[in-house]
C-alpha cells in the first residue's frame, strides 16, 4: 500500500536526510563494534561443550564484569551458550568465540540464575533470535533486580564499559519438577529448576551426550560461594545432584570442569563448618556479630574473595537457622 503523501517541509526534508544518514552509517557502527569483539578464550572441555572460565574477582575496571564461567554446547544442529558474561561486552566476545567454532545458529541462550555475571551479555545474541530460557522465578527476578544490578555494573566498571548492556528477560521458562529438554542435533540438553538454592532461580544444563552438567552457581570452586538463596536448600540440591549420574561438572565459579561428585567437598565442608559454628552461637543467645566474628575464619586461607562474603554467609545462615 502506498502511504499518503506528506508535504515537503523543510523540516521533513532535514529529517529524512538524518533517517538516511542514520539508517546507512549506524548498522555500520555497530557492526563495525561487534566485529572488533576480540573472541573470549575458551577450552573444550568435552567434545563440543566449551567453556570460557572468568577471574576469581569482583567485577571492577579490570576484569570488566568476566568472573563467571560461561561458554557454549555445539551439537549438528545449532548452540546452545550457557550464561552470557557481565556485560554486552563480554557476550559479544563470547559471541565471537562461538563464530570462532562454528557457523551454526545460536538456538539457544540459557541462564543458570539472576546473577549479574551471567546475564548480562544476553543482549549480544538478540539478532540471533534465539530462545531465551531459565527458572520459571527469573523473569520476576530479573524484573526486580536488573536497575539495582545494571546500576551498580555502571559504577564498577564505568559507563564505557558496561555500554548496551541490558536485561534481557527469557522468552521460556522451566518449571520446577518439569526438566526441560533441548534437542541442538545429534545431542539433548537436559534444563533442571531447583528449589532455593544459591538462589530461588537455579537451573542446571545436563548433556546427556558426555554426561557434563552446566552447574551455575550451584558448585563453587576456589571462589567462596555466597548464599544468596538458602544453605540448607543448597545442600538438599547438593545431595540431589551427587545422586546423578553426573561425569563432570562445569561450576559457576572455579575450573573450567571438575570430576563429580569430588568437585562440591570444599563447598559442602564449608557450608558445614557454618552451620556448625553458628548453631550453638544462637542456642547460647549469642547475635550476629559475634557469629561473624569467629564462624568460618579456619576457611579463610582455602578461599579466594573469603573476606568479602563469608561475614554475609554467616549472617545468611545465622537468620536461617534462628528459625529452626
Ligand atoms: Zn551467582
Amino acid at each position: 500500500m502506498i502511504p499518503p503523501s506528506v508535504p515537503d517541509s523543510p523540516f521533513t526534508r532535514e529529517r529524512s536526510h538524518w533517517l538516511r544518514v542514520f539508517t546507512i552509517f549506524f548498522p555500520i557502527v555497530f557492526l563495525a563494534s561487534t566485529a572488533c569483539a576480540e573472541p573470549l578464550a575458551v577450552e573444550e572441555v568435552a567434545e563440543g561443550v566449551f567453556v570460557h572460565t572468568g577471574s576469581h574477582q569482583d567485577t571492577d575496571r579490570e576484569n570488566h564484569g568476566d568472573i563467571a564461567n560461561i561458554g557454549f554446547v555445539v551439537g549438528d544442529r545449532g548452540v546452545a551458550v550457557v550464561d552470557t558474561g557481565g556485560t554486552a561486552r563480554l557476550g559479544q566476545r563470547l559471541r565471537e568465540a562461538v563464530r570462532s567454532v562454528t557457523d551454526l545458529p545460536i538456538l539457544y541462550v540459557i541462564n543458570t540464575h539472576v546473577h549479574p555475571d551471567h546475564i548480562f551479555g544476553n543482549i549480544a545474541f538478540a539478532g540471533d533470535e534465539p530462545e531465551y530460557i531459565g527458572h520459571v522465578q527469573l523473569p520476576r527476578q530479573m524484573a526486580a533486580r536488573g536497575d539495582y544490578y545494571l546500576a551498580r555494573l555502571n559504577e564498577f566498571i564505568g559507563e564505557r564499559q558496561a555500554e548496551g548492556t541490558k536485561v534481557v528477560l527469557p522468552t521460556r521458562t522451566v518449571a520446577i519438577g518439569k526438566p526441560v529438554e533441548l534437542d541442538i542435533g545429534g545431542r539433548v540438553l537436559i534444563l533442571i529448576a531447583y528449589p532455593q538454592a544459591h538462589t530461588n532461580n537455579d537451573l542446571t544444563v545436563m548433556d546427556l551426550k558426555t554426561g557434563i552438567l552446566w552447574a551455575g552457581d550451584l558448585v563453587f570452586m576456589e571462589r567462596i560461594p555466597s548464599v544468596d538463596g538458602s544453605i540448607f536448600g543448597w545442600k538438599k540440591v547438593l545431595e540431589r545432584l551427587r545422586e546423578m549420574k553426573i561425569t563432570k561438572v562445569i561450576p559457576g565459579h572455579g575450573p573450567a570442569s571438575a570430576p563429580w561428585p569430588v568437585a562440591q567437598d570444599a563447598q559442602s565442608r564449608y557450608f558445614d563448618v557454618l552451620i556448625e559454628g553458628i548453631r550453638p552461637i544462637i542456642q547460647r543467645g549469642g547475635t550476629i556479630p559475634e557469629a561473624v566474628a569467629v564462624v568460618g575464619k579456619g576457611e579463610a586461607d582455602k578461599w579466594a574473595l573469603f573476606d568479602d562474603y563469608n561475614p554475609g554467609n554467616v549472617t545468611k545462615t545465622f537468620t536461617e537457622l534462628e528459625w529452626e
